[in-house]
């Protein structure tokens, strides 16, 4: 991998694999409960995307729908950045305060268990970097990202294959929102058969409508631009 990682940290991502996994056997964090699958498809997977959160500028960083605390608790981990994992499943948050506290991150790792609308209420253009895996299509993704990113702050999304549709629909927002595609680059994992997809938007610029609109709406009602 591009980025060295110190033995020290190798061990805590290791105690945090089973750590979740423990978890798992009492509240549904993740499907998978295998330890070898869990290193690709949690571990490898969430870092994955370390050369674009490095390329990312400095500053707090949101994971937006963690769950288990994916791609979140590793890649505060290997980074070192404040973090807040967010989640609106309260026992799930709870969940992940425990297993940050066994880990000794308290102080570097929190959480918000609540809406990712109703963060953006009290932390407004507070993050340089969010994350989102598994949440949303990238048009939500987008309004849901742009009132809590500051100016250049950037929205990593972790995607399977995205369709021409749904990138054309996230497009057409991207001056409404204030968002703008950076990068784009695909690839699998180590597995030979996850295939993975990672978009970078950039806000560039206010949005033109008044965010976060009603608890929801982003996720069942997209914006359209026509
Ligand atoms: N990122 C994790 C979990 C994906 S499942 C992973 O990739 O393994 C999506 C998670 O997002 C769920 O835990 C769900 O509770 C949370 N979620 C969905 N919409 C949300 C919203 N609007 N605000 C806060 N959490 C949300």
């Amino acid at each position: 991998m591009m980025h060295q990682i110190s033995e020290t940290t190798q061990n805590l991502l290791d105690q945090y694999l089973e750590l979740v996994l423990e978890a798992n056997k009492k509240i549904n964090l993740t499907r998978i409960d295998s330890i070898e699958q869990a290193r690709v498809l949690h571990l490898e997977d969430s870092l994955s995307a370390l050369k674009e959160i490095m390329e990312a500028p400095q500053g707090l960083y949101g994971d937006l729908g963690t769950g288990g605390g994916f791609p979140g608790i590793p890649l505060a981990i290997v980074t070192g950045r404040d973090t807040v994992l967010v989640d609106s499943v309260q026992k799930k948050i709870k969940v992940l305060d425990d297993i940050v506290a066994q880990l000794g991150l308290s102080a570097q790792i929190t959480s918000f268990a609540g809406r990712i609308e109703d963060l953006a209420l009290v932390q407004k253009n507070s993050f340089s970097l969010l994350t989102a895996r598994a949440l949303s299509q990238l048009n939500s993704l987008l309004e849901l990202a742009s009132p809590l990113l500051r100016k250049h702050g950037r929205l990593v999304c972790y995607k399977a294959h995205v369709s021409d549709e749904e990138l054309a629909l996230a497009a057409d927002l991207e001056s409404m929102l204030g968002m703008k595609l950076i990068s784009r680059r695909s690839f699998t994992l180590s597995d030979d058969l996850t295939y993975r997809e990672i978009l970078v938007y950039e806000k560039v610029s206010h949005p033109r409508i008044k965010l976060p609109r009603r608890v929801g709406l982003a996720q069942k009602k997209p914006l359209t631009a026509r």
